[in-house]
């Protein structure tokens, strides 16, 4: 009878251990991470995906959406280089901060907390490298506007891979330095002429692309393909070998056709963002073990997308509500929130409302970065 009592408990233990087992399982943390920032973007930039793009928006494949408020430390309305070192360091700071605090102290980003569990990083832009978001997640300046400064912190970082214009930064400094020169003596292989084929970098033990003197081109100017192809690179060159790694990509000019108040330019950007988005998520699709978050630091230009007001033959005006039109309330940014799409292991944990800096704190719980 003892005996019988003794197996049963044994069989009990087995049963019960099992059953956690397979919870564990199900719960298993990303392996990666890709954090696309789509400048300047609000919920009506990314409607005109929906409205103007003539093939099924990337965006339409979340299930896992939320909103984000993206006030700064020191204002209302954010700037791109707060906004940045929220999602990148985890903490509100005030306007023009590149990676510190509201005290002016340097804070730790997420290149380098995760550089040393040796997993890989990558930034992709069409902006220059040292432009405000990107720099925030290698660079700590006082000012976004110290540009030779923050080309500097890219030669001191851990980043493994970069994808950007910016080459006057590094090339044509007042101090004389060539850090071209100096990243390739900190192995890095660097083309400034053209995105290469993976099979040309796959050997390189780090890869930079700087191909623009400041900002990569726009979009209604010839730019291409670069940063779907740059995105694709980017994951490819990555996750060799099988090593885990973070990348940031972000579509830098749909602000700028935003303070411009150009529809054109603004459609344009978002729809080649929208491009890039969907490489990231055919690769996290195949690979399951994927985190892909995309968000926005803010919106600009107050965009909405109202119908056009016309005159009928007998002179009477009326709204046409088959002609969106792309109409603008600032030259400068605004203070809606932003949505959040996120999509593999832990996006679930990206619903509902928060703030743009637990962006940051929900990557490093999920993954267990820190
Ligand atoms: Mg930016
Ligand atoms: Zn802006």
């Amino acid at each position: 009878m003892k005996l019988i009592k003794t197996i049963l408990i044994l069989v009990f233990f087995v049963l019960f251990s099992c059953v956690e087992k397979v919870e564990v399982q199900k719960k298993t943390n990303p392996k990666n991470v890709i954090l696309l920032i789509a400048d300047g973007t609000g919920l009506a930039q990314v409607s005109t995906a929906f409205y103007f793009k003539e093939t099924s928006p990337n965006y339409g494949r979340f299930k896992n959406i939320g909103l984000i408020n993206t006030s700064s430390a020191s204002d209302s309305i954010t700037d791109s280089a707060a906004g940045a070192t929220a999602f990148s360091s985890g903490e509100k700071t005030y306007n023009g901060a590149i990676g510190v605090n509201t005290d002016s102290v340097a804070i730790e980003n997420i290149v380098e907390v995760i550089s040393l569990k040796n997993i890989k990083t990558g930034l992709i832009a069409t902006s220059s490298i040292t432009h405000a978001t990107p720099a925030a997640f290698y660079a700590h300046s006082l000012s976004r506007n110290l540009a030779e400064d923050i080309a500097l912190d890219l030669v001191a970082s851990d980043v493994d891979f970069f994808a950007a214009g910016g080459l006057k930064y590094f090339n044509k400094r007042k101090d004389q330095r060539n850090l071209l020169k100096e990243l390739e003596s900190k192995e890095f292989v660097m083309d400034t002429i053209a995105l290469d084929s993976f099979n040309n970098i796959n050997d390189a033990q780090k890869v930079g692309f700087l191909l623009a003197q400041d900002g990569m081109p726009k979009m209604t100017e010839n730019r291409g393909d670069f940063l779907e192809n740059a995105t694709d690179l980017g994951i490819k060159f990555l996750s060799k070998n099988n090593s885990n790694f973070f990348m940031m990509v972000e579509g830098s000019q749909i602000d700028w056709g935003g303070h411009s108040n150009d529809g054109n330019y603004v459609v344009t950007e978002l729809l080649d963002f929208d491009d890039a988005v969907g490489k990231a998520l055919d690769f996290a699709e195949k690979d399951g073990n994927t985190l892909v978050v995309v968000t926005g630091d803010h919106e600009t230009g107050g965009l909405s997308l109202s119908s056009n007001q016309k005159v009928n033959q007998h002179g009477t005006e009326y709204s046409d509500y088959n002609d969106v039109n792309l109409t603008f309330s600032t030259h400068g940014h605004s203070t809606t929130l932003i949505p959040v799409f996120a999509f593999g292991p832990g996006s679930e944990e990206f619903q509902g409302i928060y703030q743009n800096n637990d962006i940051y704190k929900k990557i490093m719980k999920i993954t267990g970065w820190k």
